[in-house]
């Protein structure tokens, strides 16, 4: 019979802790991973940025210096031509160089001379900016603080000297540069705005004035409250996480300009690290499951393996609980210490346990005086002769005057007689291993005879009352039996009748002296 239920075993039981194991070790090692990741990849960023500031900020400086030099030179040429060819001269320079919005050439008084292109409207305007009269108060190369220009236009403006051939100051020749509109910062900075990670490049004046940045409306904002932008300001190289306008947490790198005063910062979204680190862990994650699972596999196959002795133990144990039948041991070799122990210690126990069973059956069989079968093994014995139709006789005998045994002899020696004599029924029938012989109670015994007839059972009596009467008993002396012999067959297979029929034979030896063999 299969057991419905077994609950929680060993098997199962290890199982469960290795996958849960296996679940926590990867969840933690998914959450270290993606922090360590984290702070490497918010580092590298850092870096990456600082780097990039750095190198834009070579750049523009490169840029602006070059500037200087083209607008110096070109202040040289101009101071030697009239008019109308310094007005060529500015326009070939606007035109080659795409460094500059709009040039002009200003005199000495700051009225605008000439201006590429021409359609400006400025010539013959007198500057008022700030940054013109500072040009024209220094005589000397400047680059001036963003303002808002006579064209309305926010500006950044770049003027160097002009000196005629005397060497007498006559004004200044500038470019300048249009903040709001597409100029040369967009053209070296635009396009390190990278939207796939949000990175982006902006560019501030000394007063943390917004000079560039890819959103264009954010030009002319101040940020000096930005600690990269103050640091920048401060004309220092470095990193820093922090915290835009809108709220976003941002890993900065920044660089100055020198030649400007300008400081240039570049910064990615911390969120752009943060999803790179998750989808780094993920990754990991993804590609080692094959792997956890194959172990997992592995580890289940283990288990059983280690599992099995004691399990076919423990299902053995709870069947031989269950049921009496006999079950054969389990077969599985018990490979490791502790299942050896208790397969040995069970072996043990249940062969011991089958010979006590095996001695109580056969005690319960047996009569412990004679050591014949009892009177519940003749009724067995009776019951399945009848069920398989065997033909038999039943003897009963009955030892004579036993009681005056007893009362000479004693006791102990009259068992002794009855032992006696139930070693002679047993030898004078050895010779067929069918024969049954019982003690019937007291001083009487039944042979069971199968497959014989009422006269050969007869003889057989004859021969066994003779035998004894002729054997020296313990007493020292024979001693006799009377017996009644009766069979199955003439009884009308009724084991009643046959008995009562044995009963009366027995009684008619009795009555007719004894030491006599009666049949039914
Ligand atoms: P009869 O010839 O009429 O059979 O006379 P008897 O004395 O044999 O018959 P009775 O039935 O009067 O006595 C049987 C005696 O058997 C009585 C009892 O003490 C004795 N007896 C019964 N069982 C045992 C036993 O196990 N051991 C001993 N020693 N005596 C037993
Ligand atoms: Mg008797
Ligand atoms: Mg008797």
């Amino acid at each position: 019979m299969r057991t419905q239920h077994r609950g929680l075993t060993l098997n199962n039981l290890v199982n469960l802790l290795i996958v849960f194991s296996v679940i926590v070790t990867l969840v933690v090692c998914a959450i270290v991973g993606y922090n360590s990741d984290k702070q490497s990849l918010i580092a590298s960023t850092l870096e990456f940025n600082r780097s990039n500031a750095e190198k834009l900020a070579q750049m523009t400086n490169d840029l602006l210096t070059s500037a200087k030099k083209t607008l110096t030179e070109s202040a040289d040429y101009i101071s030697q031509q009239d008019l109308m060819d310094a007005q060529a001269t500015l326009n070939y320079i606007k035109r080659s160089t795409n460094m500059f919005n709009s040039l002009f050439v200003v005199s000495e008084e700051g009225v605008v001379l000439l201006s590429s292109p021409e359609s400006l409207g400025v010539v013959n305007k007198t500057l008022t900016s700030e940054a013109a009269k500072q040009a024209l108060a220094l005589k000397k190369p400047l680059i001036s603080e963003p303002y808002i220009a006579i064209t309305g236009r926010f500006i950044v403006l770049v003027s160097v000297p002009i000196f005629d051939q005397s060497g007498d100051y006559t004004g200044f020749l500038a470019g300048s540069i249009y903040l709001h509109e597409s100029n040369i910062l967009e053209s070296v900075l635009g396009t390190h705005t990278n939207t796939d990670s949000g990175s982006y490049v902006y560019v501030v004046s000394n007063k943390g004035e917004l000079l560039y940045h890819p959103d264009k409306t954010r030009i002319g904002d101040i940020v000096m409250e930005n600690p990269a932008v103050q640091q920048v300001v401060g004309g220092h190289i470095g990193t820093k996480v922090v915290t835009n306008t809108v709220g976003e947490k941002m890993n900065a790198g920044y660089a100055p300009v020198p030649e400007a005063s300008w400081g240039i910062v570049s910064q990615t979204p911390a969120s752009t690290v943060t999803v790179s680190a998750r989808n780094l862990v993920w990754n990991i994650c993804l590609y080692s499951v094959p792997l956890i699972l194959l172990l997992i596999a592995l580890a289940f196959v283990l288990i059983r393996y280690i599992s099995r002795p004691l399990y076919k133990l423990a299902h053995f144990a709870e069947n031989l609980n269950e049921s009496n039948q006999a079950m054969p041991f389990p077969k599985t070799q018990s490979w490791y210490y502790e299942a050896k122990q208790l397969q040995k210690a069970m072996t043990r126990a249940i062969s011991m346990m089958q010979e006590q069973i095996h001695t109580l059956a056969t005690e319960a069989q047996k009569d412990t005086l004679t050591g014949l079968n009892n009177r519940r093994t003749m009724d067995k014995v009776l019951q399945s002769w009848i069920d398989s139709n065997t033909s038999f006789c039943y003897m009963i005998l009955d030892i004579d005057h036993f009681k005056c045994v007893n009362d000479t002899y004693g006791h102990p020696m009259g068992d002794e007689v009855l032992r006696f004599l139930a070693q002679k029924m047993l030898e004078l029938t050895s010779y067929d291993d069918d024969v049954v012989c019982c003690r019937y109670g007291g001083e009487e015994f039944v042979i069971l005879v199968p497959n014989m007839n009422l006269d050969g059972s007869y003889l057989l009596a004859e021969h066994i009352r003779t035998t004894i009467e002729q054997a020296v008993s313990p007493i020292g002396k024979p001693i006799t039996v009377s017996i009644g012999v009766a069979s199955i067959d003439d009884s009308q297979g009724e084991l009643e009748v046959m008995m009562q029929t044995a009963d009366d034979a027995l009684y008619r030896s009795k009555q007719s002296g004894r030491n006599k063999v009666s049949i039914g």
